[in-house]
């Protein structure tokens, strides 16, 4: 059998340096089988993680579809789960036989594709996947198989497969697997499994994971943090639960300590504040962890007793400082709408995140209901209200309306001054004499920008050939129109790019003349959302300050036609469109900007790409300027350098 692993990424507004896509599951499925010989048969392979990660929908089952593979098997999550489904039925459309087996935290008997008719799955995992892909491998009968789904299936249960007790099996990777270390040089990794917590929104355990801890041994810690450092890795991300638990903490603190050393890998990980006393805080930084997550969710004692949680304000309190005081930073979580909060437990829990000095870190999001765990089960009781379809977020509760719910977001962010959602200046591409642009990522074929020069008659030729299949699952587009009548190429090339690309996250710009018809932009905004199968981004940010962030408009104007742009009009553009203004570099580095009145703090500054590549001088420069969360470049590395250089200089 020939299978081929394929993991979709958390989608992302526009292109990111890195994603944290590692294929774990997918390496941990693999080395298990390796580990026990039962890959003697077959043939087993990944889609190379940057495909994974970057490509759109079509680019994605094409490249599936070269590769011709007996069975595709999909690490199913909850921000991939719809893409997921899509690709394996356009898989099935293409070629009929072939077998779909999905795995991953998003299968359980209550997600919304479990129990329909047609699906485009031949089975689906539940829980941990290393000895179930070990048996099918092996030719055991998937319906004899515990936590197996096959639809319309018969089952006659006979094999119960356990989860694993080391995590030996599935040393290296990053190595032997199909993962690879990402551009920032974060490497995820599990030190153990197992929670013997059992918080009822948290899917780690429902599953029937086991409450003992399967530990990596020692001998391959210390070969993980070699491997690190030979590769210069940046951080080692810890996937482990509420570390504080492991049976062995101080004396593998201790051992990591030595092993993490010369240089020393920070390392974050998730911990209960209250556990940490001030010897354990030196410990822990003594072993390199310098940043961790602690789920504080909420202080609001019905609420936490609703969902199965502790709290003890004075040690979580202590804990904090002991971090505090020797240098450890603290993202602490916070859950709107959990079953018996209140908004005014809110303003409870952020004041109390305040005065420990934590809110600009804090990580605030909605409550997610999510299939298979008791908070699911027990949301009709609570009275909880949630969509259907990811990312399951709460409606409304009996304490908390539709749109206070909404409104609390907008609420935490006023109060605590953090974000919700990501800024994210849009990545573009105009070109001054080209008729048609493309801009690929470095060293591959997958392109995240295209500028059409659509008052040519060759330039919109070029848009409806463009079959876009190459395309970046986060993508820009930039046509060039002087009359309202070429938008009819656009139109037609739009709706194509849609069809082939559902699940992409566009931004589309025109490049227009000062007092250019605005219904330009009514046309498009309607053609933007079809085949929009996703409503997960938008959901997920309602503070995003555009009800579609995922597929934006933008208007590029010449800065310097600017005086021939009326006010009434830049106002109603405003309203149906993001203004992009393209300047010369020399502009926003001499100060003439400052006095240019047409630029808002909303609008972007697109650096004419006659002035690529900028250096690093000129990017320190413009870091320094007012205009510095608004500076967005022609070239994808400039802007990453830049808002790497920015956010130095921002800490
Ligand atoms: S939220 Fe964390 S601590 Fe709670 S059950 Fe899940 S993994 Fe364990």
């Amino acid at each position: 059998m020939k299978i081929l692993f394929l993991q979709l990424p958390v989608p992302t507004l526009v292109p990111q340096k890195s994603v944290g896509n590692h294929l774990l599951a997918a390496s941990s499925l693999f080395l298990h089988a390796k580990f026990h010989n039962a890959l003697s048969d077959h043939e087993v392979d990944a889609l190379p993680q940057e495909l994974c990660t970057r490509a759109g929908d079509l680019c994605v089952v094409d490249a599936i579809s070269t590769k011709s593979p007996d069975i595709v098997a999909f690490t199913c999550t909850v921000w991939n789960i719809e893409r997921s489904l899509f690709i394996a039925e356009s898989l099935k459309k293409r070629i009929p036989s072939i077998k779909v087996w999905l795995g991953g935290p998003e299968i359980a008997s209550d997600a919304f594709f479990m129990n329909g008719e047609d699906q485009p799955f031949d089975l689906a995992v539940e829980g941990e996947g290393e000895e179930v892909f070990r048996l099918l491998l092996q030719g055991v009968d998937p319906s004899s198989i515990d936590r197996v789904y096959i639809p319309a299936g018969n089952k006659n249960v006979t094999v119960f497969p356990n989860a694993i007790d080391s995590l030996c099996s599935i040393h290296e990777p990053f190595i032997d697997g199909f993962a690879e270390m990402e551009a920032d040089g974060v490497i995820l990794s599990e030190l153990f499994r197992g929670c013997r917590y059992g918080c009822m929104f948290c899917r780690y355990t429902a599953s029937g994971a086991k409450k003992n801890f399967a530990l990596r041994p020692y001998d391959q810690v210390t070969e993980l943090f070699n491997w690190s450092r030979k590769n210069d890795a940046g951080e080692l991300f810890l996937l482990d639960p509420s570390f504080e638990q492991r049976p062995d903490l101080h004396e593998f603190l201790q051992s990591l300590s030595k092993v993490n050393s010369n240089p020393q890998i920070p390392i974050f990980a998730e911990l209960r504040a209250e556990s940490v006393t001030r010897e354990l805080a030196e410990l822990l930084i003594k072993a390199g962890i310098q940043h961790v997550e602690t789920g504080l969710q909420t202080v609001n004692s019905v609420a936490l007793k609703n969902v199965k949680r502790s709290l003890n304000r004075e040690k979580f309190s202590s804990g904090v400082r002991n971090l505090q005081a020797v240098g450890i930073k603290i993202r602490p979580d916070i859950m709107i709408g959990l079953p018996g909060d209140t908004p005014d437990g809110l303003r409870e829990t952020m004041d109390f995140i305040k005065k420990l000095g934590l809110a600009a870190d804090a990580q605030v999001f909605k409550t997610q209901v999510l299939p298979g765990t008791s908070l699911r089960k027990e949301a009709h009781r609570f009275g909880i209200e949630y969509e259907q379809r990811p990312p399951y977020q709460v409606l409304a509760t009996p304490q908390w309306r539709n749109e206070e719910l909404g409104e609390s977001l907008f609420d935490a962010e006023e109060i605590l001054g953090t974000r919700c959602t990501p800024d994210e200046a849009p990545v573009l591409l105009c070109s001054q004499k080209k008729v048609k642009e493309i801009a690929r990522f470095h060293n591959t074929t997958i392109e995240y920008a295209y500028y059409f020069d659509c008052t040519q008659q060759q330039g919109r030729e070029f848009f409806l050939n463009e079959t876009f299949a190459n395309t970046s699952v986060t993508v820009s587009m930039v046509c060039k129109l002087s009359e309202l009548k070429q938008i009819n190429a656009v139109k037609t090339g739009l709706s194509l790019f849609y069809k082939a690309n559902p699940f992409s996250n566009s931004i589309i710009g025109f490049e227009v003349p000062p007092g250019f018809p605005l219904d330009l932009f009514d046309i498009v905004n309607s053609i933007k959302m079809q085949n929009n199968y996703s409503s997960y981004i938008q959901s997920l940010y309602p503070t995003a300050g555009s009800d579609t962030p995922h597929r934006r408009t933008m208007a590029c104007l010449n800065i310097l036609d600017s005086h021939h742009c009326s006010t009434d009009w830049l106002c109603e553009l405003r309203e149906v469109a993001e203004v992009v203004w393209i300047i010369p570099l020399s502009i926003v580095t001499d100060g003439t900007l400052g006095k240019m009145n047409c630029v808002e703090s909303v609008d972007f500054l697109y650096i004419d790409r006659a002035t690529d590549p900028v250096p690093d001088s000129q990017l320190r420069r413009l870091s320094a300027t007012a205009f510095k969360y608004q500076v967005v470049f022609s070239d994808v590395s400039t802007q990453w350098r830049f808002v790497e250089m920015r956010n130095k200089s921002d800490s």
